[in-house]
């Protein structure tokens, strides 16, 4: 089974059309979760990530925009746009990010895999470094864990006598292009596919991976998308001019 990840979308059409096309074949999506917050297309996102989702689990953004939890742990900027966000929500699509699980989520059929937010056991966590990583991966069951909500794409992994970050290696940030990444057995794996539409590990292209169960590897994707029209929704909104500037530079 070839499974599509795509993760921290935030309202970013530009960047998730992008992906979807240069998306390589699939038999499955899934969608790890802010699938709004921060960027200025929410409703055209929130409808194609309707469309195209098989499994999907919700973000904190999800949560805050949806009106499920408050924004007590939001810095200004993201406040505002979760502010925006509701206002400009259509009923129906509200309704539905309200309606997402938690995780973590499976795919019938695909043993040893799971899907979240942040980590294996909180939604909300924020897995940045080695140390806290190597917590989940400690306890992780099943071994194969894929997140998200850290907008770094790469992961970890801990095996029988080393562990470490993974980073894809990429030639340019001008380009698309991929990384293949093989998994080995007895070796436990945090995976993330990165942001589509808000990177912040200092690369702008948008970001996604593919899980193929029969090669057992990961391939990670970056692709060029309209940043230019992206920025100038977010302008036009009248929401936070940072919020189009970070776009830039992916952070
Ligand atoms: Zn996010």
């Amino acid at each position: 089974m070839r499974i599509l990840l795509l993760s921290d979308i935030h309202a970013n059409l530009e960047a998730l059309d992008a992906c979807l096309e240069e998306a390589p074949e699939h038999d499955v999506v899934v969608n790890l979760g802010d699938i709004v917050g921060y960027g200025a297309s929410p409703n055209e996102v929130t409808e194609r990530s309707r469309q195209v989702g098989n499994v999907v689990v919700r973000g904190n953004h999800d949560k805050a925009c949806s009106g499920l939890s408050s924004m007590e742990d939001f810095n200004p900027i993201a406040g505002l746009a979760v502010l925006w966000t509701r206002t400009i929500l259509r009923r129906d699509n509200l309704n539905w990010l309200r309606e997402l699980p938690p995780g973590p989520a499976h795919i019938p059929g695909v043993e040893g895999a799971q899907f979240v937010h942040g980590s294996p056991h909180d939604e909300d966590e924020y897995l940045l470094l080695l140390p806290e990583a190597l917590e989940s991966l400690d306890e992780a069951e099943p071994s194969l864990t894929f997140f998200g909500h850290t907008h770094v794409q790469g992961g970890f992994y801990a095996g029988p006598d080393e562990a470490a970050a993974i980073r894809p290696i990429y030639d340019s940030h001008g380009t698309s292009e991929k990384y293949v990444f093989k998994l080995r057995k007895n070796v436990r794996y945090l995976i993330n596919p990165g942001s589509v539409g808000q990177p912040r590990d200092g690369d702008w292209r948008a970001a996604f991976a593919l899980f193929d169960t029969r090669t057992f590897s990961v391939t990670y994707y970056r692709t060029q998308y309209d940043l230019a029209k992206a920025q100038q929704r977010i302008i036009e909104a009248d929401l936070p001019e940072r919020l189009a500037t970070r776009l830039a530079q992916g952070r």
